[in-house]
């Protein structure tokens, strides 16, 4: 009878979810410390930058070089404190630390922060160590949603390759876009046609 084996499912799934590690839930939850942000005198002190650039994985002078550009003042690191001149609103502190999160650490595309920042040419690509999807750095996700329709699969558009990737491949350029097109050389105008897009980055192939 159905209600005898619902329990014993029941009793199952409670089973295992008990075996499950707890690691796994606080895992999936990415969360930057709260910067911890004081006035001393003159300036306006980050208390814990360095567990905040340790929970990025980032390195630490990029971050400061963002929040100095910025947030408009001059500071510098002072072992794992970072240390600006004047005041700074503590709000700001922390927008811009957020908007440093979403443009250099997150996925695009499954918002997880296992990521890593790798040099194309002249292109830094932002790639997921979880869903394996990249895109260039400096391109916000609102601004790749919006933009979403420059590329899309299937369809065949005239480029210009820019420049050439390590692995040979020539790289394009469209609005947001970077293409990959193998075998084509850098300066060359071609027509291209899409086979995948993942993110802002899509791969191409050369139809004349
Ligand atoms: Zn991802």
């Amino acid at each position: 009878m159905a209600p005898v084996e619902t329990f014993d499912y029941e009793l199952l799934l409670e089973r295992a979810k008990k075996k499950l590690p707890t690691t796994l839930e606080s895992h999936d939850r990415f969360q930057v410390p709260e910067a911890d942000v004081m006035i001393e005198g003159k300036t306006t002190v980050i208390r814990n930058f360095g567990d905040i650039v340790d929970a990025l994985r980032r390195e630490p002078a990029h971050l400061l070089g963002y929040l100095l550009r910025e947030l408009g003042t001059a500071g510098s690191m002072e072992g794992r404190r970072v240390v600006f001149k004047g005041k700074v609103a503590v709000a700001q502190v922390a927008d811009r630390i957020k908007n440093y999160v979403d443009e250099y650490v997150l996925c695009s595309e499954c918002s997880r922060p296992d990521t890593k920042i790798v040099k194309d040419g002249r292109i830094l690509i932002l790639v997921c160590e979880t869903c394996g999807a990249h895109r260039p750095v400096h391109v916000k996700k609102q601004v790749k949603a919006k933009e979403a329709k420059e590329i899309e699969a299937g369809e065949t558009y005239d480029m210009m390759i820019e420049d050439v990737g390590k692995k040979g491949d020539g790289i394009a350029r469209k609005g947001n876009f970077i293409v990959y097109v193998p075998g084509t050389a850098k300066g060359s105008q071609v027509k291209v046609k899409i086979e995948k897009v993942s993110g802002t980055v899509a791969f191409g192939v050369r139809v004349s």
